[in-house]
């Protein structure tokens, strides 16, 4: 896929340098290579590897040149004369890969409007609301240092035009990878069709609604037409619905989601709470649990066994503050159950994932305060935002670590988060794909189009 694009882009390119003459809008100006030298007082390129200090990374476009030791200039870059370069100082910063979020909504937070509808005052809200929406938070999930995010569930296609966009280069986003609607069986978690359109056969679709093997393989393709990058299906009910925490789908289900994912090559994921459901998934060959909350011992063993991974979502268990809950019940159950705890000593690969969206976006970074606080190390929760993420997401050939070769997607912070993970609430610094999205705490890149 990558071969063929670069094969593309190689004619295109030929093409136009070539073919056309020059001109005010017919021909493409080759751009001349632009060179960035960050220097950065303290590096952690390799989460999992001790950091080192005083270190360049050279930029050149949108990748990783080389990582030198020393603060080096220009002159020792070796680049052709006029080379367009600039040098960023952050030789009082802790500069680290960017980080990753496995687990996002990008069309929703919880507001008081939205509590408005949870009451049935309002109406939802419009797809044009939904988009924008998007759009703001996709930027918002920047800002707090994401430079790459999982969308497991918006309810239409504005989480597809803000990726399309960001994609482009209309717009400065993370990366986002998007399931689409996430599939849920009638009256199941996540089903959001009125009663009046269930049997509407593209309510049904858009919505992401199937059941029985053979809806739910075109419920599949149906979100891949749209563009998906994965799947998601929700297994059980969860804290956001009425639906219980026991299974909703039949082992055919299930089986018919996972494989038709894989067969037109996405990964599946599950939002799963209860140990049977998580069973069934693993079983049909599942890539990743959402949230696992109720995981049993055996649960855990066959995802060690199986390379599952667990997206931990702790966030989500504690509800956002504007719902004032004293003593949620949802904290109780997972503080009881200590899935994450578990899993995490029994070796069990765990990636970053929040669910942000169900909360305020931006505040994704609380996420590795909750982990280090149930025993996580400060490293290993900085290694499951960014080398796990990567491998989850399947892009760890360009992402995760800072590396020759591999896009320059990295944030800077003060302090050091591998004393303070807290560190990681704000974030100073932000480049994604050699473009500087946030520098000294602030977006570069207003709202001017
Ligand atoms: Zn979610």
């Amino acid at each position: 896929m990558k071969v063929f694009a670069a094969a593309m882009l190689a004619i295109l390119f030929a093409t136009t340098t070539m073919a056309q003459p020059a001109g005010p809008r017919g021909s493409r100006q080759v751009m001349p290579d632009h060179y960035i030298l960050i220097h950065a007082g303290t590096l952690l390129a390799i989460p999992g590897k001790p950091p080192n200090s005083q270190m360049t990374i050279v930029v050149k476009n949108d990748r990783i040149d080389r990582i030198v030791t020393g603060f080096i200039t220009m002159d020792e870059v070796g680049a052709p004369a006029g080379a367009d370069f600039e040098v960023i100082d952050l030789s009082d910063r802790f500069v680290l890969p960017g980080l990753m979020d496995s687990h996002v909504h990008l069309a929703h937070q919880p507001s008081r409007g939205r509590r408005r509808v949870q009451r049935g005052d309002w109406d939802t809200p419009t797809p044009a609301q939904l988009a924008i929406n998007a759009i703001i938070y996709a930027r918002r999930n920047l800002a707090a240092g994401f430079t790459t995010v999982r969308d497991v569930g918006s309810n239409d296609q504005s989480v597809f035009a803000a990726r399309n966009a960001i994609n482009a280069g209309r717009m400065i986003g993370p990366r986002i990878l998007v399931s689409g609607s996430a599939l849920a069986v009638t009256g199941g978690h996540g089903d959001s069709i009125s009663i009046k359109d269930t049997g509407h056969p593209g309510a049904r679709l858009a919505d992401g609604t199937c059941d029985g093997p053979i809806e739910c393989r075109k419920a599949v393709r149906y979100q891949f037409k749209l563009g998906a990058d994965l799947i998601k299906f929700t297994s059980t009910g969860g804290f956001g619905s009425n639906t219980a925490l026991e299974p909703q789908l039949f082992k055919d289900e299930i089986q018919a989601i996972v494989a038709t994912a894989h067969l037109l090559g996405m990964k599946a994921t599950t939002h799963a709470y209860s140990a049977v459901a998580i069973k069934d998934a693993i079983r049909a060959g599942v890539d990743s649990i959402e949230h696992g909350f109720l995981l049993d011992d055996e649960a855990i063993r066959m995802m060690k066994k199986n390379g599952v991974w667990l997206v931990p979502t702790i966030s989500a268990s504690y509800p956002p503050p504007i719902f004032n809950l004293p003593d949620p019940p949802s904290v109780k159950l997972r503080n009881k159950h200590r899935a994450f705890e578990r899993a995490y000593a029994a070796g069990v690969k765990i990636a970053f994932g929040t669910d942000a969206g169900t909360f305020k976006h931006g505040t994704n970074a609380k996420e590795f305060e909750l982990m280090v606080g149930f025993g996580m190390s400060e490293m290993d929760a900085i290694h499951t935002a960014t080398v796990s993420t990567a491998s989850l997401f399947g892009i760890d050939a360009d992402t995760g670590t800072l590396e020759a070769g591999k896009l320059a997607d990295l944030i800077a912070i003060n302090g050091d988060p591998l004393n303070d993970i807290s560190a990681l609430r704000d974030i100073d610094f932000v480049m994604k794909s050699g473009a500087v999205a946030k520098r000294n705490g602030q977006m570069t890149e207003p709202f001017t189009y």
